[in-house]
């Protein structure tokens, strides 16, 4: 925090009173990190609360899709390409990186054009991609999915476990088990979807909200300016990231998503079955459906005895309220996935916050 605008900041937000405690989430996995590394949340007064949110989509996904993934590798033997945040997310029983020591074939990609790239240059083997992500990773998903199509290759497909954002956040709204004054909203999901997608939290729930970026800088503005909306009861939603996210989001990204994909029914770790959460495959691209390609009935899902991500990832506890927390799960031994991910607000607390 060495510039001169940071530091007006980071002295406006240690210089905050508030008359009441104030509970802000955020729904970023980004920002779950970014307010540790950064050292912004040491700035916050004691009653200025952070809640983290359903924000780190490896975290989100529940135990299922990996156990079905392990089922399909176990009976049809694909290559598993996937991102590098999956490989030692626990899945009921097992997970990625254990099955690779069993010898099932799991390689590390960069992105979903890398594995179609490997499936083209090994056409003798199937190669199946792990889609998991938000909004932000779907249009690439799609452009893969329909690059295939035009290169006509045979043997790629995507376990589609994509998940729409928006529909999170109502349902936690919905629920109210948590008391939130306002969100702090995410910019690269925001920068695909718009400012628009997240009108209905200020319009419908009376919460007012800040699209914020990733730096010091961004967080600091984006507290000062959701506080000061709060308090002046002004239930608006509030662009602070405008150099990267407009009113209508990236249409050409959300086009090419829907292209491919449909919004369908998906189920959320700790939440439940969002309706219209997540991202199905169009029947017209249905071969390149690893669900529907690889048939499996995987065993009934078992969630890690003692592991709490559900409550946390409904903003009702902070990791060290876990029982597990530094103690049986930590980030070489995790219980759960949101001590794997980067994104994870376990892994967060974990590596940079001093009262461990
Ligand atoms: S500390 Fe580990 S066991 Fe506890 S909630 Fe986090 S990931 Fe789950």
């Amino acid at each position: 925090m060495g510039n001169d605008l940071n530091k007006k900041l980071a002295e406006r937000l240690k210089g905050l009173r508030l008359n009441r405690e104030i509970r802000i989430m955020e729904v970023c996995g980004t920002h779950t990190t970014e307010f540790f590394r950064t050292g912004v949340k040491d700035l916050f007064p004691r009653n200025l609360i952070l809640v983290d949110g359903p924000g780190c989509p490896v975290c989100v996904t529940p135990n299922e899709y990996l156990d079905r993934a392990i089922e399909i590798g176990k009976q049809y033997r694909p290559i598993i390409a996937t991102f590098g945040d999956m490989i030692k997310v626990p899945s009921s029983t097992s997970s990625l990186v254990k099955e690779k020591a069993k010898g099932m074939d799991i390689r590390i990609v960069y992105s979903p054009m890398n594995a179609l790239e490997f499936a083209e240059a090994n056409p003798g083997a199937e190669v199946m991609f792990l889609s998991v992500g938000f909004e932000t990773t779907a249009p690439a998903e799609a452009a893969t999915v329909l690059e295939a199509k035009r290169r006509n290759i045979k043997n790629f497909s995507i376990l589609p476990g994509n998940k729409l954002t928006p529909p999170a956040v109502e349902a936690l709204l919905v629920a109210g088990e948590v008391k939130i004054d306002g969100f702090i909203l995410p910019g690269h999901v925001s920068a695909v979807i718009g400012t628009v997608a997240w009108r209905f939290i200020s319009g419908r729930y009376g919460k007012p909200c800040v699209v914020a970026g990733f730096d010091a800088s961004d967080l600091m503005m984006g507290m000062l300016t959701l506080v000061d909306l709060i308090q002046k009861n002004k239930n608006i939603t509030v662009n602070q990231y405008s150099r990267v996210v407009r009113e209508e989001g990236n249409r050409t990204a959300v086009e090419l998503l829907y292209q491919v994909f449909t919004a369908s029914d998906s189920r959320w770790r700790g939440i439940g079955v969002i309706p219209g959460s997540g991202l199905a495959i169009r029947n017209e691209y249905a071969d390149f459906d690893a669900a529907q390609k690889f048939p499996v009935t995987p065993p009934a899902p078992e969630e890690a005895k003692g592991c709490r991500c559900g409550e946390l990832l409904r903003g009702l506890i902070t990791p060290p309220q876990c029982g597990l927390y530094g103690k049986a799960c930590t980030p070489e031994e995790p219980v759960g996935p949101c001590m794997v991910s980067m994104e994870g607000p376990c892994a967060a607390y974990y590596k940079y916050w001093s009262g461990r």
